[in-house]
């Protein structure tokens, strides 16, 4: 099958010399230099954008302050919740234009860009919008005496916080940059988003869509770079809030810079090495097409998707025959091809980590299935399944965040949440099994901020989403996000 026709409308997006946006518009960058965004599949350059120095930082939060007072702290819950349902509207209206942009700069599979990226990031802005009419205070009773007579009364509002800061990864930009975006419009805050130095395009897009939508001017502000560019973000003393998706080492370095800038508030969505539990009465034919599709969607770049597979020891050898056989048939090939099954890794750095990853596997004779690097262009790798020493091989232990599984054989429960819970990270984890009392005795003694049963890196906005232990701080979704874009202000009165 051939590629997909790249819209007019995307080619002139990307030939574009794009700025930061502030204030509604694109606005140059101070400095003269730019970052060029490749596309992983033919390491050809798709475009360049700004680097966002302190001078334009300081402008994109001003402006996003100024909003706030003036423009977004007086629109109603009501119109709040409008404009953002009238965003979903027009990304909805643009989905093939920005899946485009998403694929031709992340690598991510055509189909993948458009019916979960877009499709998602759709949903998540109407389900934020919907939030916005039902952020309410409590009222309460004080238990003061009362030697006169007098009475007590007290109440909370919920007030947004202020400008947030909103730092997004490059695996799913869109999506991501989203959640912020609606966690933050809904409440009545503005944002400064700085999206991912490789993946910057679709979030330029989305804010110029939001003009479109009736967003006012500065409450979306979108400035470019690298960690440079975020840490002044995170420096300004009019941001007092940071919301960030990435790696461990940068949150852990961005939590410490946050504390220190005036106690600016902070939530962390990090890392994993997630796990995947399959039990002795798993039926490995019907979990197949849900695992498989849970841990190799998008090249296995996703945070929440498993990169260990515990399975009972009785099981072990169906499953890994039946994997093996399985990822060997998925047709590796261009993104923009609609029959592809698999495409490149997101960018030449990431490629060169997950590339270092399966040469010590290969050194030590450790790979079940796959395991190389692709051969000519394009940052490709096979989907791999390894085996691992023991829990302290270093293989077992760090997030590879591509498409890297280890098989892990398990005798008994005990054994299992020993492994499982052998990890700095606790993001996510999965139980296969259809024996309920089981599953309901283990979740428990899981450490993850996410349990999932016989399905796994599934994300809904109903439910809260976040890590435990240094896999994060802070839940993004469900009424969890409330609390962290909102001050409570306690008013007490007597009468
Ligand atoms: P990263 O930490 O390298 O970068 C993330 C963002 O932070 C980018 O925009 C980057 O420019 C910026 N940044 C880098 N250094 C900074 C600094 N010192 N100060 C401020 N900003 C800085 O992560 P990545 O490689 O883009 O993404 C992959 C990682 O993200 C993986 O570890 C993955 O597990 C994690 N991730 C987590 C979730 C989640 O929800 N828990 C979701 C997606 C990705």
């Amino acid at each position: 099958m051939s590629e997909v026709q790249i819209l007019e409308s995307v080619q002139q997006f990307i030939a574009r010399q794009h700025g930061h946006f502030i204030d509604g518009e694109n606005v140059a960058a101070e400095a003269v230099e730019r970052i060029e965004l490749y596309n992983p599949a033919t390491e050809q350059v798709v475009s360049t954008i700004a680097v966002g120095n302190q001078n334009d930082v300081e402008k994109a939060v001003k402006n996003s302050h100024d909003a706030f007072l003036n423009a977004w702290a007086n629109t109603s819950p009501y119109e709040r919740g409008l404009k953002l349902n009238k965003l979903a509207d027009l990304v909805e209206a643009h989905a093939e234009e920005l899946a485009q942009l998403e694929t031709l700069t992340t690598g991510k599979l055509i189909n993948i860009s458009r019916h979960l990226e877009v499709a998602q990031t759709v949903i998540f802005l109407r389900y934020f919008a919907g939030w916005a009419t039902k952020i309410n205070g409590q009222t309460m009773q004080p238990s003061i005496p009362s030697a006169n007579g007098e009475k007590y009364t007290a109440y909370t509002m919920r007030q947004p916080i202020g400008v947030v800061a909103g730092i997004v990864p490059w695996n799913f930009s869109l999506m991501i940059g989203v959640w912020k975006i609606g966690s933050a419009l809904t409440t009545g805050c503005t944002i400064v988003v700085k999206p991912s130095e490789f993946t910057t395009l679709s979030l330029l897009r989305l804010a110029e869509l939001a003009i479109e939508a009736g967003i006012p001017k500065g409450v979306i502000n979108v400035v470019t770079g690298k960690g440079d560019t975020g840490q002044h973000l995170i420096n300004s003393p009019l941001v007092k809030k940071v919301s960030f998706t990435g790696s461990v080492p940068t949150g852990i370095a961005i939590g410490k810079q946050a504390m220190a800038s005036d106690l600016t508030r902070v939530s962390l969505e990090l890392g994993g090495k997630n796990a995947a539990a399959i039990l002795a009465d798993a039926n490995i034919d019907e979990i197949l097409p849900t695992l498989l599709q849970a841990t190799f969607v998008h090249q296995g770049q996703v945070c929440a998707a498993p990169e260990r597979f515990f399975v009972h020891q009785s099981k072990y050898d169906e499953l890994v025959s039946k994997v093996s056989a399985a990822v060997q048939q998925l047709k590796i090939g261009s993104p923009l091809d609609e029959s592809s099954m698999f495409g490149p890794l997101s960018n030449k750095p990431h490629f060169e980590k997950v590339k270092h990853y399966l040469d010590i596997a290969q050194q030590n004779n450790q790979v079940i299935t796959g395991g190389k690097a692709l051969e000519g262009t394009g940052y490709f790798v096979e989907p791999t399944l390894l085996k691992v020493s023991g829990v302290d091989d270093p293989l077992f232990i760090e997030e590879t965040f591509g498409p890297v599984v280890d098989v892990i054989p398990f005798e008994t429960d005990q054994e299992l949440i020993e492994m499982m819970n052998h990890s700095r990270f606790g993001l996510t984890a999965s139980l296969w099994t259809n024996d309920l009392s089981k599953a309901l005795r283990l979740i428990p003694q899981i450490e993850a901020g996410s349990i999932w049963i016989n399905m796994h890196t599934f994300l809904d906005p109903a439910v809260p989403f976040g890590g435990v232990k240094a896999s994060g701080v802070g839940r993004e979704f469900s009424d969890a996000f409330i609390e962290d874009y909102t001050e409570v202000k306690s008013v007490m009165i007597r009468y």
